[in-house]
């Protein structure tokens, strides 16, 4: 049974534990200045947290082995973990924004800017090293999980970058409405990242095509077919995680032994398999040429 490797629950770990550090350091940095940009940047890591341990759940479902009752693995837990993080990413968003347009109605006071400052530097820094490192390793494994959470948390890293900037820039011209300004920003750039997670967990759930898989599938399937002077047709493919599921349909003239037949389309099930990049699970249906056909389109 494949289990997540000991590198993956790692990089979750560290992630988790990066996670918590940055709950402490950013909200540091609000409570210190009171500004918008800080107080968007602290907000986040409750959320962050909370998705981290979604995340690192997930990590421990993904690779059981199909059982009695999740037939086909259960690798999709993957998509509703990316989903999930997505959704509280984007829900950080709209309550920084209601949050800035307050600071920026009620008042703005900002104090111990260089102070802030330099704690939003040293969580920008951390965060950038560990997002560069989870999304290798996402792509490395060939991890949804783990690319989901170094893509956010290289979002992470923008956003403080935005509060340093707009601290900044308020500090320097003296003009304070800078600070919402940016985490309303910052809060956008949340919204369209959260929003792209999301969008890529629901392509996962709902078996959205893929046509660089197909073409591969496909032209391995036309290959054989042209040299055993055989047809196919109702190529199916779909993703979950880590694994690939095809089926099709391969159609032989009438009085083929079904040995025979069974050899060839077991070959053509091995051709298909070599010629994609993760493991695939691949059923083929054998018919004759001249039967009258079944429900085809
Ligand atoms: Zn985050
Ligand atoms: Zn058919």
């Amino acid at each position: 049974m494949k289990t997540a490797s000991r590198e993956e629950i790692f990089s979750m770990n560290l992630s988790l534990a990066t996670g918590v550090l940055m709950l402490a350091l950013k909200w540091a940095a609000y409570f210190i200045t009171g500004s918008a940009a800080a107080f968007s940047d602290a907000l986040e890591t409750v959320v962050h947290v909370a998705a981290v341990m979604f995340a690192a759940y997930s990590l421990r479902v993904v690779y059981r082995p199909p059982d009695s009752n999740h037939h086909f693995g259960h690798d999709k837990i993957a998509y509703f973990s990316s989903g999930a993080e997505g959704v509280l990413v984007m829900g950080a968003g709209l309550v920084i924004i209601y949050e800035a347009v307050q600071h920026w109605l009620s008042g703005i006071h900002l104090q111990e800017i260089g102070t802030g400052v330099a704690f939003l530097l040293a969580a920008a820094s951390i965060n950038a090293v560990l997002g560069i490192y989870l999304v290798r390793q996402g792509r490395l494994k060939q991890s949804v999980i783990l690319s989901a959470n170094g893509k956010h948390v290289l979002s992470d890293v923008w956003t403080s970058a935005g509060a340093v900037g707009g601290l900044a820039l308020a500090w320097w011209t003296g003009l304070t409405f800078f600070d919402p300004l940016v985490a309303i920003l910052s809060a956008l750039y949340i919204l369209r990242e959260g929003s792209q997670i999301v969008h890529h967990a629901v392509e996962g759930l709902m078996d959205t095509s893929n046509p660089k898989l197909e073409a591969l599938a496909s032209t391995a399937l036309t290959n054989f077919c042209a040299e055993e002077l055989l047809t196919y047709h109702r190529l199916r493919l779909r993703e979950s995680g880590t694994r690939i599921y095809i089926d099709f349909h391969l159609q032989f003239p009438n009085g083929v032994p079904i040995e025979e037949a069974h050899a060839q389309a077991t070959r053509a099930e091995r051709l298909v398999a070599q010629a994609l990049p993760q493991t695939a699970d691949i059923t083929s249906h054998l018919e004759s040429v001249h039967a009258p056909e079944h429900d085809e389109e």
